[in-house]
Parts: C-alpha cells; structure tokens; sequence
C-alpha cells in the first residue's frame, strides 16, 4: 500500500468499508474469508504470472503449466468437466496456412501477387464463376469492416474485389492466414478497379494445426440447470522477448493473471456456497491476445439464449481511475446488469462504474464480445486505466506492481454483487443487437 493513501484507507476503513466488516459475522462472509482470501488470491497470481511460465503464450510449454494449474484448481473446487471436453481441457486447433503456387485470372489475365489474398482451410482452392463463390463488393469503410467481420466466420465461399483505395486491407491477411479455425468455406480477396466479368482461381495451401485448449469447469445449478451463468478471464499472455537482456519474460500478472486468479477464487467460493440455483460455467481462455481465439470457441458451444450473463474478468490488479474500492464494466449501458450488481454491493463501500474508455471499444475488444453480439448480457470487469497503465503489455506486468488487497476485495464483491443472478432471482436485461456498432 502507498503511503500517500493512508488517510484514505481509513477513512474508507472507519466509513465505506464498515459494512463489509460488521457483515463477516453472518454465514456467507465467513465462507468469503475463507475462500477468497488475500492469501490465497496472492498465492495463485504468484503461481500463475512467475517466470516459469514463460509469459503463458498460446501454443508453448509454459502456458501448458498455466493451464494444469487451473485444471487442477477447478478440480479441488469441486467442479465437473464439460461434456465432451477432455477432463477441464476444451480442446480445438487453429490452423496456419501457406498459400503455394497461387494463379490468379480476372477477365482472362494474371494480376500480380501482391494484389490478392487467400483465407482458407482447404488444401487446395479452385475458383471459377461456375463454383458457386459469391462476389462481394465493399463500396466504403463501414461495408468493409462489417464484411470482414463476417468472415471470420463464413457461411459460403465468396470473392471479395477491394476498390484500390483498400489496398491496405491486404496487408493483414497474413496474420489472419496465420490463425483460422478450420472452415469449409475460402475466401478469396483481389484488389481492383475494374469490373469483374470472369475469374480463374487456383492455388495450393500448406497447412499445420496449433492445439490449445481453454480450461472450463462447471457447478450444475440446483433448481435452474439450464439457465447459465459464465464467469471468464483469459490466461494467455505474450510469451517472452529473448531480444530483451534485463527481463526476457511478460509475465502477465496483471494482464491477466488476476483475472484468471478471480475466475479460480470464485469458483471456490461458489461450489463451497452450494445455493447456485444456475449451473456456473467458470472458464479460463486461451490465445486472447492473438484475438480472442479461446473465448470464440468457447463461446460458440452454447445456445446464446440459455446464457442469462458473462462475467468477464480482465485487468483487475491495479487501483482504477477512482482509486481503491471500484472497477469499471465495458459496455454498462447495454444491459441493467451493472445496475443489479451495484445494488447487492450497498452499504459495502464498493462502486462498479460505467467504463470511461468507450473511445476504445473495450466491449467489443474482450472476452465477452462473442456472446455480447448475440445479445447475451456479457460485461468484462476491469480497473485497468487504458490511457495511463504504465506495465501494460509490458515486460514489467509482474506482481510487484499490483495492489493485491484492492484485488481481493474486488473478486470478494463479483462474488457479493453475483449472487441475486446465481441464485435465479435476478436476470439481466439483453443486449440490444440492434444497436450494436
Ligand atoms: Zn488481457
């Protein structure tokens, strides 16, 4: 703790936090203090975010460590595996892909190299206007974004003919070639001005398969099975930078260890607490930050209707913008779910704020964006401070730098401010997919 904070310690102590204390006294706060603890909460971050781990990047050794880690506490939480995945392992594969031998024909001529691009699983692309490829044309940046978006999921085959102007488009195919889930659908970008009346398409793909796997444990609800509730957090990180003499390794402690720490203590606490009415799905996700790889296939096993909220954890180590007792939910205004929450914290001094970076897009950047675009009320919690977090993505997000108290409590009131929605008497509004950007 910062010295310069003692007074406001105190005072929060002697005022705010007077509820929380007084209340300890009653069942549900004794089974708080011993499941979410600062000693454990501590010992788990410690655990999670040490060099050992290598930085916890999708696909390597050390974040298999990480991930037997949590396997292993879901397992002493009491929680069941979900059906059809391996133990707590839910296992799926992301495919590389190198495309060979490309030959591209519009209107009867080769275009050049540069000018085109192949996003496939298929070992080998052959198209031409008898295939059956849609032709899609995106006129302005809105159209293409939206399209680009659509495809990463795709439904059919189609050509995508860039206007010059999107050149630039082209330019992060090869990270998307990188990292695809297996599809039965190509598609195939061109760039050019001029109209299409023919096309001639053939290409070779190499492809190799990465396995990752998020960790999911799940505590059956007791009267209202099929309703769930989903609390998340990510466990990947960025690996090591072997460029860097002083500190190879990002550790992730807050980014986000302590999320997935918060996922791991509220499991605990939940399967001890044992009034789930909901059946609780606890998740930790793989490959976030190589864009939410993880939490897209997670979140494609369910109905999005039979989820009735998300909780998504993300970067929970560090005081917010208000300081110490506060946390902020993406997307606030979408759902009455933080409002819910915020009422099951009076009188304990705690405040869950709107998110005051939507310039950022957090909502549609985390965990929870899946799920949030089919309208399921799914927030990510956070307090990281977006234009001022000085370890962020950094090789200095180690433990040292976090404020281990400020983060027991907040996982202490998810836990509190959960509880109506676990126990089925409060359900989150929707998310309006209408008026999604
Ligand atoms: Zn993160």
């Amino acid at each position: 703790m910062q010295s310069k904070n003692l007074l406001i310690l105190i005072a929060g102590l002697l005022l705010g936090n007077s509820a929380v204390l007084h209340a300890q006294n009653n069942k549900a706060d004794k089974l708080l203090d011993k499941t979410i603890n600062q000693k454990q909460t501590t010992t788990l971050l410690t655990t999670l975010s040490a060099d050992n781990m290598e930085g916890r990047k999708y696909g390597t050794p050390g974040i298999r460590k990480a991930a037997a880690v949590i396997a292993q506490q879901f397992k002493e939480a009491g929680l069941q595996p979900a059906k059809g995945d391996s133990g707590y392992y839910q296992n799926f594969a992301i495919y590389n892909s190198h495309i060979i031998n490309k030959e591209i024909k519009i209107n009867g001529v080769q275009i050049a190299d540069s000018l085109s691009a192949i996003i496939s699983t298929q070992p080998r692309i052959q198209a031409d206007q008898q295939s059956g490829y849609e032709i899609l044309q995106p006129g302005n940046q809105h159209e293409l974004i939206k399209l680009l978006g659509q495809r990463r999921h795709p439904s059919s085959n189609a050509l995508v003919i860039l206007p010059k102007k999107f050149l630039r488009v082209l330019k992060m195919m090869p990270r998307l070639q990188q990292h695809q889930f297996q599809s039965d659908f190509t598609t195939i970008f061109i760039a050019s001005d001029e109209a299409v009346k023919s096309f001639d398409i053939k290409a070779g793909n190499q492809l190799s398969a990465m396995h990752l796997a998020n960790i999911v444990g799940i505590l059956p609800g007791k009267s209202k099975p099929e309703e769930l509730v989903i609390f998340s957090g990510h466990y990947d990180h960025l690996g090591t930078d072997p460029s860097n003499k002083q500190d190879s390794i990002y550790n992730g402690a807050n980014d986000d260890a302590s999320g997935t720490t918060a996922v791991m203590q509220l499991a605990k606490y939940y399967a001890k607490s044992g009034n789930n009415a909901r059946t609780l799905v606890f998740a930790a996700f793989t490959a976030e930050e190589a864009g939410g790889f993880g939490s897209t296939f997670f979140s494609h096993q369910f109905d999005p209707a039979k989820v009735m909220a998300m909780f998504n954890i993300e970067m929970i180590g560090t005081q917010s913008k208000w300081g110490e007792n506060s946390a902020y939910i993406t997307g606030y205004d979408k759902t009455n779910m933080g409002e819910l929450l915020q009422k099951n914290l009076e009188g304990t001094g705690f405040t869950f704020y709107p998110d005051p970076y939507t310039d950022q897009h957090l909502f549609y950047r985390s965990d929870n964006a899946t799920l949030a675009r089919q309208g399921v009320p799914a927030h990510t919690i956070s307090t990281s401070k977006m234009d001022a977090e000085p370890n962020y993505h950094k090789v200095s997000d180690e433990i040292s730098t976090l404020d281990l108290a400020n983060m027991n409590r907040i996982i202490r009131c998810i836990a509190l401010s959960a509880r109506t929605i676990v126990n089925g008497t409060d359900t989150p509004s929707r998310v309006n997919t209408a008026d999604l950007d």
